[in-house]
């Protein structure tokens, strides 16, 4: 069986555990009805099942290729790139004065989750465009937002994000890349970025690559950083692409999974480029597109897990030993679990992007701070599951999980970088523990008081399951309190573990939701008993691991490390 969109389960959540409703009342997206989501998502997945699914194996057995400096795309995907474009995907929740639909963002999440699980390399271009339009939208002037937005937006050209450098990963602040100003404006950018997604394609008419750059009397570090819109082709005085500007492609990489999306390194050569946001500011303007991008990256995870769950569901029903394998309880514990996690991690994506909605139509600051909180853990937990799903279900395949033409190993290869790209998990979980506690874990304490008091309400109706929520909620509250009280460096030490203890707390919450909305005796209820009883007790092992902070880590000596 093909992939298929997860249409009716998205809704549900919509409807049951993370309600869009309160969104939908709001005057900016009034639009958000019942009837839009559904014919939203019912057509998005229509796209992903006919035309972008097929095209998943194409990506990986026939990589983007580098032909006399120009990228040729995988087969079927300049094709699969227009379908999207053409029915307006790209770039739902942009403004309407530039073209976009205006939807809420967690509508935008929930199509770019349909579309993930069809087809990762493909997706990752317009999840691209959509966080460059974002970042446009807030920092750019008049001029560079009527030029290039409704170009982004209707899909004609595609964004890409161009921080990383050899020497400049994590540490972006160590970037060298220069922009000398002209005088009549513009900027001659040079210096060379690595790992660039998308950097070049025949998909699209023009590349508009977004560059972080230093002016030359930059200060060191991360505040001497000033963002640059750098064209591949210089757009006209009718606005269409121009000149060539001086930028090219010097290779690409040779990846483990992702064929599909070309990696490439580039190489600006005095290329022309316009200021975006104010000198010195341009790590304040890339960061309106990463979180975007965090955001949507765990969701790229979720996606996978879906993908992956359905393949591992579909063969365990198909192949005997001794019984259909799904009989056995070792493959029913598996399936169950990948279910489960799921289900988790989609509810705390969509979690977050509700926030985020809410926080733009209301301008209330609490949930602005909510959807801050949430966006690292939605990245790491995302990615974090679409790692472990796929590998489950591989080994749900057995012998057959290893041999490509099954696609069990293309979720698992594919899903490999997501826990990678845009901030890897490790920075994540610093960022929970550091600038998402800089309000001394206000958001955090909110959100875990709505966890006990919702999980108090349940006692009456599913006791036990509502009485380990409550329970690992309070011992989170309590390992907060002792990590506001450490520093720094332990704070770092123990930020994974942590981040993963509040993301099992957090799917809990969702699963005891939406066993209460379904019933006592419903699928989902037995499915939140699975995630209650079996992998919510990790959350104790995680917090055990996160109080340990950092000095039992170095007293351990790079000696030792090397004995
Ligand atoms: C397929 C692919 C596509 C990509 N696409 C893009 C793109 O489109 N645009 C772009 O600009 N970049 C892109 N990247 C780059 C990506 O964002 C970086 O690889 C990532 O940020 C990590 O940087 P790094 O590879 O230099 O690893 P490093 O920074 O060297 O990290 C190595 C390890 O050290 C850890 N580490 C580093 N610093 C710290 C710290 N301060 N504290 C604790 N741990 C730390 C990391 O967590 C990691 O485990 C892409 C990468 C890949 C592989």
């Amino acid at each position: 069986m093909p992939y298929r969109s997860p249409v009716a389960e998205i809704r549900f959540i919509l409807d049951q555990v993370v309600p869009l409703a309160p969104v939908a009342a709001t005057e900016m997206f009034a639009e958000a009805t019942g009837d839009t989501v559904e014919a939203i998502l019912t057509e998005a997945g229509r796209l992903c099942d006919e035309v972008m699914a097929p095209l998943n194996r194409n990506g990986d057995l026939t990589p983007a290729r580098l032909e006399n400096g120009v990228v040729r795309s995988s087969p079927g995907f300049k094709e699969g790139y227009q379908a999207i474009a053409e029915g307006g995907w790209v770039a739902i929740a942009a403004p309407q004065e530039f073209g976009g639909m205006g939807l809420p963002q967690t509508l935008c999440v929930a199509v770019n989750d349909l579309m993930s699980g069809a087809c990762l390399s493909l997706q990752l271009n317009p999840l691209l465009t959509q966080g460059q339009i974002e970042a446009l939208e807030h920092h750019a002037s008049d001029e560079i937002k009527e030029l290039y937005l409704p170009k982004l937006i209707s899909g004609e050209w595609s964004g890409t994000m161009n921080l990383t450098e050899p020497q400049a990963g994590s540490d972006v602040g160590a970037l060298r890349t220069k922009a000398e100003p002209l005088g009549d404006g513009t900027y001659a950018v040079t210096g060379q970025k690595i790992f660039i997604s998308w950097g070049d394609s025949d998909v699209t008419a023009n590349i508009c690559h977004l560059v972080l750059a230093r002016l030359p009397d930059a200060a060191p570090g991360t505040k001497g950083i000033s963002l640059f819109m750098v064209p591949k082709f210089i757009p006209d005085a009718n606005g269409n692409p121009g000149v060539a500007n001086s930028l090219k492609v010097v290779s690409l990489e040779h990846k483990m999974g992702l064929h599909g999306s070309p990696t490439c390194v580039m190489a600006f050569d005095g290329a022309t480029g316009w200021m975006v946001g104010e000198p010195g500011k341009g790590m304040a303007a890339m960061f309106t597109m990463m979180n975007n991008a965090r955001l949507a990256v765990g969701v790229q995870g979720i996606g996978i897990a879906e993908g992956a769950y359905q393949k591992a569901l579909e063969y365990a029903q198909e192949r005997v030993q001794f019984a259909p394998i799904i009989e056995h309880a070792d493959v029913r514990r598996m399936l169950a679990e990948m279910k489960a996690e799921v289900f988790a991690a989609r509810s705390i994506a969509l979690a977050c992007a509700v926030a985020l909605d809410m926080g733009r139509a209301t301008g209330n600051d609490d949930w602005a701070a909510r959807a801050a909180l949430l966006t690292p853990i939605a990245k790491a937990y995302g990615t974090d599951i679409g790692m472990w799903v796929a590998e489950q279900g591989v080994q749900v395949h057995g012998g057959m999980g290893f041999i490509e033409e099954t696609g069990a190993a293309q979720f698992y290869r594919d899903v490999r970088v997501t826990a990678i790209y845009e901030g890897t998990n490790g920075i994540q979980a610093m960022d929970l523990v550091g600038r998402k506690m800089m309000d001394q874990g206000r958001a955090a304490f909110r959100l875990l008081q709505e966890v006990e008091d919702e999980a108090k309400a349940a006692r009456t109706v599913l006791p036990d399951l509502a009485e380990d929520v409550w329970a690992a909620a309070e011992t989170l509250r309590e390992a907060t309190e002792v990590l506001l009280a450490q520093g720094m460096q332990d704070r770092f030490a123990g930020a994974v573990p942590y981040l993963r203890a509040f993301a099992r707390v957090l799917g809990a919450h969702y699963h005891l939701r939406a066993a209460i909305a379904a019933g006592a005796d419903s699928a989902r209820a037995k499915l939140a008993a699975v995630y209650i009883r079996r992998l919510l007790p990790q959350y104790a092992a995680a917090l055990a691991e996160a109080r340990e902070g950092a000095e039992g880590l170095y007293a351990l000596s790079v000696e030792d490390l090397s004995a």
